[in-house]
C-alpha cells in the first residue's frame, strides 16, 4: 500500500491537527506537522513528522488515522436510542439484488435470511467557509456503523420512526465500541456535502474576484496609457521623465501584487467540526449472499433496512466509497468487492 493520501482525508487530518494546537506544512503528497507534545504523545508520534508518506499513511485503517479519528470522536456528545420496526421483510429479496445492489460480473445469490440488530448512527457536522464573506452551517450524514455504508436522508427517516433515546448509563450493550470507520466514511461524506453546499458559495467568491481583478487590470492600463500620454509633454525636466519611465515599468509589477492580495481575498476556507452523534438500534433483515465470480466463491453480509425498505449500499474494500454498483475483482485471496473507479485504475 502507499501512502498516498486522499485529499479528504488530507484536510481533516491537517484540520484535526491545527484544531489542537499543531502547524502543518503542506508538502505535496504528505505534510510536515509539527505537534504540541501532549497531542504528539496521544497520537504516539514524535513531535515533528511526516504524514502521508509510505511509513506513517494516512489511509483507512492505518493506526495514526485511526487515533487521529479516535481524537475527533472523543470531543463529539453521543446520544443512543433504538427503533421499532412494524415490519421487516421476509421473502423476496433475490429481486432486490440488481435493484438497489448490484454485481457488475458474477452470480449472486440469496443463501439464508436471519432478523438481527444494526446500528446505524446520524454524524451532525459543522462548517464554516471563511472568504471575504463567511457562511456556516450544518450537515448531517448517516452511515452503517459496521461497514461505514452512507445511507441516504438517514436523518429524515429515523424522524418518521419515532425513536425513542436511552439514558446515559442505560445503554445496551449492543452499539460497537470501536466506531472509527464509521465516523471516517461519515466524515467523508459530510466534507462532499459541505463542498455540494458551498458551491454557490464558492462560486460567487469566484465571480467576485474575476470582476475585482478585472477591474484592477483595466484601472492599471489606463493609468499606463495616460502616464505614457503624459511622457509626450514638452515641460519635463530629464529627471521628471526618467522617473515616469520607471513608474510605467514598475505598473506591471505593483498590479500584479494587487491581483496576488485579491486572490488571497477571495480564497474560501473552510473548517468542518463535528459537533453531535446519534447512535440507532434497529431490527433489520440480515442476508448472506453467495457470490461466485469466475471459478472463485464467496459469502457477503448485506442488510434489509426497514427504515428506507431496501437493502443497504456495501464499501468498496480498496478505498472505503459507498457503492451500489459492486465490480467483484479476482485477487490472489479471492474475491474483492470494488467499485468501479478502483476496479478500473486496477486494470
Ligand atoms: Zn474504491
Amino acid at each position: 500500500m502507499s501512502g498516498v493520501t486522499d485529499p479528504e482525508i488530507f484536510a481533516f487530518a491537517a484540520n484535526l491537527i491545527e484544531k489542537h494546537g499543531g502547524v502543518v506544512e503542506n508538502r505535496g503528497e504528505h505534510f510536515l506537522a509539527l505537534l504540541p507534545t501532549p497531542l504528539a504523545r496521544l497520537l504516539h508520534l514524535p513531535d515533528e513528522v511526516l504524514l502521508g508518506t509510505a511509513e506513517l499513511p494516512l489511509i483507512y485503517g492505518s493506526p495514526v488515522l485511526d487515533r487521529l479519528i479516535g481524537l475527533a470522536v472523543g470531543e463529539v456528545p453521543v446520544t443512543c436510542g433504538q427503533i421499532e420496526v412494524p415490519y421487516i421483510k421476509k421473502a423476496g429479496f433475490e429481486q432486490l439484488l440488481g435493484q438497489d445492489i448490484r454485481f457488475t460480473d458474477g452470480l449472486a445469490r440469496v443463501m439464508s435470511r436471519a432478523e438481527a440488530r444494526t446500528t446505524y448512527m446520524v454524524l451532525v457536522c459543522h462548517y464554516v467557509a471563511m472568504s471575504d464573506e463567511r457562511k456556516e452551517g450544518l450537515v448531517r450524514v448517516g452511515v452503517h456503523e459496521a461497514s461505514g455504508a452512507v445511507i441516504e436522508n438517514l436523518e429524515d427517516l429515523m424522524q418518521e420512526f419515532h425513536p425513542q433515546f436511552f439514558f446515559p448509563g442505560k445503554v445496551p450493550s449492543h452499539f460497537p465500541v470501536h466506531i472509527e470507520k464509521a465516523i471516517g466514511c461519515a466524515m467523508t461524506e459530510a466534507r462532499l456535502a459541505v463542498k455540494a453546499e458551498l458551491e454557490d458559495f464558492i462560486q460567487s467568491m469566484r465571480r467576485r474576484l474575476h470582476r475585482d481583478v478585472r477591474n484592477t487590470r483595466e484601472y492599471y492600463d489606463t493609468l499606463r496609457i495616460e502616464m505614457e500620454e503624459g511622457l509626450s509633454r514638452h515641460n519635463l525636466t530629464e529627471t521628471q521623465r526618467r522617473e515616469r519611465e520607471a513608474k510605467i515599468i514598475e505598473l506591471p509589477v505593483e498590479m500584479d501584487r494587487k491581483i496576488l492580495d485579491l486572490e488571497q481575498k477571495y480564497s474560501v476556507k473552510v473548517t468542518i467540526r463535528t459537533c453531535a452523534a446519534i447512535r440507532l438500534l434497529v431490527n433489520v433483515a440480515q442476508l448472506i449472499l453467495n457470490l461466485k465470480y469466475r471459478k472463485l466463491g464467496r459469502q457477503i453480509k448485506a442488510v434489509w433496512n426497514p427504515l428506507t425498505r431496501g437493502l443497504d449500499p456495501l464499501v468498496c474494500e480498496r478505498c472505503g466509497k459507498t457503492i451500489r454498483i459492486i465490480c467483484p475483482s479476482a485477487e490472489s485471496e479471492g474475491i474483492a468487492l470494488l467499485c468501479t473507479g478502483c476496479a478500473s485504475s486496477k486494470r
